[in-house]
């Protein structure tokens, strides 16, 4: 349900209409709009009664709303949602590029990437800690001390550090350090977990999970919102089908939908959504002119030592490559890559 107020309202008519819903115990969110206030109302198991609200002084209409994510849809916010994260913007028309390694593993070799890929301008940096990995023999992450490399090349770049939160045990060690927390794609659905990251205010990467539809996403999108945590950023990875050419396939369509449907801002990884070095360019071209707010590229200097997901990693020189078509793109479309806020260190 969201009730929108009239534009001449009183203070003490929009506190009543707060009192009402709490006394039917549910949850009001004050919805600031351009014209007037909105207030969304979440918790109901059924729907609401209209009439409970729109004989309320001070009420202009109260509009049922169908689709089950609310705090996530159109409906209840109109305006795109913009998440400060370090000295950048995301989910404006400025592109953002997330770029790093797979997985930390070594000081010097995050050092050494988290230097090429600033030089090519990326805006921030990535790197797995923590790796959700198919087999248990394989290199399952750095741990903390992957945190605390991830931590020093900030410090030596300035670029904030997007990495993955796997599981509510690590929760408090991966918030400590990490700028934006990712929730990979084998997590989209753990509900516990979300809950938990939805408390904090940190801002958060949901990728799409392996087979999800998008009313599913965004429902685990609605699990953090309704935590309390408005800093949600969808990510789009490619998804399981019956094509057998590359390791995902990218559903790019996703991306005029999520921005149809919701506020909330949309990126693209083609490095997981193809799991094939040649194609991760041309995907990262096409999600940029497909209107993705920004993108999150796997680069390794020395992909055949790669630990983890070497086949689709980007060497530097061709990642600069690509960020300079990035630019002429978004240009073409009125975009530009984003600058720092408050100017860069
Ligand atoms: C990753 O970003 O390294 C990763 C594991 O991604 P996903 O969860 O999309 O597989
Ligand atoms: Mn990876």
């Amino acid at each position: 349900m969201l009730i929108l107020m009239q534009s001449d309202h009183t203070k003490k008519q929009l506190a009543d209409v707060l009192a009402k819903v709490r006394k039917l115990k549910l949850q009001p969110h004050v919805i600031p709009g351009k014209q007037s206030v909105a207030v969304g109302i979440t918790g109901n198991s059924s729907a609401l009664d209209p009439h409970l609200f729109d004989s309320l002084p001070g009420v202009r209409e109260a509009v049922r709303v169908s689709r089950p994510y609310k705090l996530s849809g159109r409906d209840f916010k109109h305006e795109d949602t913009i998440i400060p994260i370090g000295n950048y913007r995301l989910g404006g028309p400025d592109l953002i590029v997330i770029a790093g390694p797979c997985a930390v593993e070594s000081e010097e070799q995050m050092l050494r990437i988290a230097h090429a890929v600033k030089k090519a301008g990326a805006q921030m940096l990535r790197g797995g800690a923590f790796k959700p990995r198919t087999s248990p023999y394989a290199f399952q992450g750095l741990g903390k001390k992957g945190l605390q490399l991830l931590a020093k090349a900030r410090k030596e770049t300035g670029l904030p550090i997007v990495t993955e939160v796997l599981d509510q045990r690590s929760l408090d060690d991966v918030a400590e350090y990490a700028d934006v927390l990712q929730v990979g794609a084998r997590n989209m659905q753990n509900f516990a977990l979300l809950k938990e990251i939805g408390k904090l205010r940190k801002p958060v990467m949901l990728k799409r999970g392996l087979s999800a539809t998008l009313d599913e996403w965004l429902m685990s999108a609605e699990y953090l919102l309704s935590e309390g945590n408005k800093n949600v950023f969808l990510c789009e990875r490619g998804i399981r089908a019956f094509s057998d050419h590359a390791r995902n396939t990218l559903d790019l369509n996703v991306v005029p939908a999520v921005k149809e449907l919701s506020h909330l801002p949309i990126i693209v990884d083609p490095s997981h959504a193809t799991g094939v070095r040649a194609r991760v360019a041309p995907m990262a071209r096409a999600a940029v002119a497909a209107g993705a707010h920004g993108l999150m590229i796997e680069v390794h200097d020395r992909p055949d030592q790669a630990l983890c997901d070497g086949p689709q990693a980007l060497h530097p020189d061709d990642f600069a490559i690509l960020m300079r078509d990035i630019a002429a793109i978004g240009a073409a479309l009125g975009r530009k890559l984003a600058t720092p806020v408050y100017g860069s260190k």
